[in-house]
């Protein structure tokens, strides 16, 4: 029977996937910061949690350092998207420096409650991955009322001075549900405890969980185009995974390993919030190649966010000649 031989792979590219509107705002910071003021320019930490953007920048003069230290005094220095503690602000003056600021306004926006939280005299709990730079933003606001959880265990383990006066924050790239999950055992602990009006996770990382979850049970394997350090990517590898569908995440096309793919019919694909599109389009025409030759869109959401440029930007570009 001709039918039964007939090839039946494919592929569903998910969407909403990739850039979010914090990712592009960075990384237009670095490129028109180049453009503008020259090389060198100085990046502290990775702009945003991907190899492919990193090396690209360095390639056109962005210098990356991890510490302010690294970078001579007087120069321009921009903050990558994840944001940074007052400690570092601090340090960038103490230095000279100049500073361009591409934190990503929904972190902005945690580093605001926490202020408002610590003001007033709350105990604050932070939900997220502690050695995440987000997190020692965050944390830096208010360090010594703010604890950082990542398990329901270190909840119950909490401390703190007064249990009716707990707020609560969360970083901005968690799994949904895991947040959820926390905020209950939080709630739990503390009955009387506040959060934020609406929740931190930010909207690009609940739509592209939301498209995986719309989409794994149809699907064979999940590939998650991100880098090994980028917390959002790996919550969509997670959130496949818990709904019973493989998932691995992959830096480019040649990361797939074709074990992966064995009795795959249906292949879904997405990319985190930092992955490039070019990368995506490598990974496809990849599957391609290996047979897989119908390629569905499959747009779960419409996605329009934009933000404008940071101040120091947007002067830089008005009196340029
Ligand atoms: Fe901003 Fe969310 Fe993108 Fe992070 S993932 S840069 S918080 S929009």
């Amino acid at each position: 029977d001709q039918g039964s031989t007939l090839n039946n792979k494919r592929i569903l590219l998910l969407k909403p996937r990739g850039f979010c509107a914090g990712v592009v705002r960075a990384i237009d910071v670095v490129q028109i910061a180049l453009e503008t003021f020259g090389a060198p320019i100085y990046v502290r930490k990775e702009i945003v949690h991907n190899s492919y953007v990193v090396t690209d920048l360095a390639k056109k003069g962005a210098i990356f350092v991890n510490e302010l230290d690294e970078v001579p005094e007087g120069a321009r220095v921009i903050y990558s998207a994840h944001g940074v503690s007052p400690a570092v602000r601090e340090h960038a003056k103490e230095r000279g420096l100049k500073v361009v600021d591409a934190t990503c306004p929904l972190v902005t926006k945690v580093h605001v409650e926490a202020i408002k939280f610590a003001k007033q005299g709350y105990s604050l709990v932070l939900v997220g991955h502690r050695d995440h730079e987000e997190v020692e933003g965050t944390q830096g606001e208010a360090p010594t009322v703010t604890q950082v959880v990542s398990t329901v265990e270190e909840v119950e383990a909490l401390v703190v001075p007064d249990p009716d006066k707990v707020a609560y924050l969360t970083q901005t790239t968690l799994s949904l549900d895991e947040a959820r999950y926390m905020i209950e055992a939080l709630k739990k602990k503390f009955p009387n405890i506040v959060g934020p009006h609406a929740q931190d996770i930010c909207y690009a990382t609940e739509n592209r969980q939301t498209a995986v979850k719309n989409v794994a049970h149809g699907a064979d394997v999940v590939l998650v185009v991100g880098s090994r350090n980028s917390s959002n990517s790996n919550r969509l590898v997670e959130v496949s995974q818990n709904l019973g569908t493989n998932s691995y995440l992959i830096d480019k096309a040649e990361d797939i390993q074709l074990e992966w793919l064995d009795g795959a019919n249906t292949v879904a694909v997405t990319a985190g919030a930092s992955a490039p599109e070019v990368l995506v389009k490598d990974v496809v025409e990849y599957l391609q190649a290996k047979g897989y030759g119908s390629v569905d869109e499959v747009e779960v959401m419409p996605e329009n966010v934009r933000f404008g440029l940071p101040p120091e930007i947007v002067q830089a570009i008005a009196s340029a000649p």
